[in-house]
């Protein structure tokens, strides 16, 4: 079966520093797939890339089978994510944001967009300006945006950053249900704890090499004492 995202050797360096470092990366359709590693590990270097948004220096990546360099847009056909905070009209309501977003990629989306809020919990706040969302909410309703394109793979670069306990725990429940949904999800997160709730896989990474690459269950098992994940944190 076609990996949901396969990529080859991915290298990226800026001058002296080498971002991203031979990285390669198998994400099976259904899984919830953690990249793991600290500040400046080069995660949201690799996120770039596997979406097509700058070049690597070396190798390559593709989704579902196809590279986004060679084939473009079509390459993206079922895939969303972002690697910033999502950006939105802030004196519009939420549900308004989404019809913009809708209206751009064309046709009727009004059920799409009512399941798209539910799906993100953020139905009772439809119609609020998006000035007064929390940041949590803000990046619930960059989901909320994304799910409007009815992706099979979802890749999200640090969804929790910057949120607080409560905002953590709805961003959590939100993966967790959108894997329910059978979505695959590439998550990037400094938080041991949150790929431990979540993730099937990881991968671990550290000066743009993945030093670990398994499933999470092994990866504790065998892992005891060789890595303080804990102080990736
Ligand atoms: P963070 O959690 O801090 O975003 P990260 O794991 O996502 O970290 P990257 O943002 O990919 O890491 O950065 C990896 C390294 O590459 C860092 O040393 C960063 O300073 C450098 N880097 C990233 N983008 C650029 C750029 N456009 N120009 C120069 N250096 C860059």
């Amino acid at each position: 079966m076609t990996a949901a995202i396969e990529a080859r050797g991915l290298v990226k360096r800026y001058g002296e520093i080498t971002a991203v470092d031979h990285v390669d990366l198998t994400v099976r359709s259904g899984d919830v797939y953690g990249y793991l590693g600290p500040n400046g590990a080069g995660k949201t270097t690799s996120l770039r890339m596997l979406l097509g948004l700058i070049r690597p220096d070396e190798g390559s990546a593709r989704l579902f089978g196809h590279d986004p360099l060679v084939e473009g847009a079509r390459a993206l056909d079922g895939v969303a994510g972002f690697v910033e905070a999502p950006r939105f009209y802030p004196y519009m309501s939420a549900r308004k944001n989404l019809e913009f977003v809708a209206a751009l990629d064309g046709g009727d989306a009004a059920e799409r967009i009512d399941e798209a809020l539910d799906t993100v919990d953020l139905t009772k706040r439809q119609h609020d300006k998006v000035r007064g969302y929390s940041h949590g909410m803000k990046q619930r309703l960059g989901i909320a945006g994304a799910l409007l394109r009815d992706p099979k793979l979802l890749l999200l670069d640090e969804p929790t950053t910057g949120l607080d306990p409560a905002g953590m725990r709805d961003m959590r429940a939100l993966v967790h249900r959108l894997a329910e949904d059978g979505l695959t999800v590439l998550l990037s997160s400094h938080l041991m704890s949150e790929v431990e709730d979540l993730c099937d896989r990881v991968a671990i990474v550290t000066r743009g090499r993945v030093v670990y690459e398994g499933a999470l269950d092994e990866l504790i098992a065998t892992t005891a004492g060789r890595y303080d994940l804990r102080t990736t944190n």
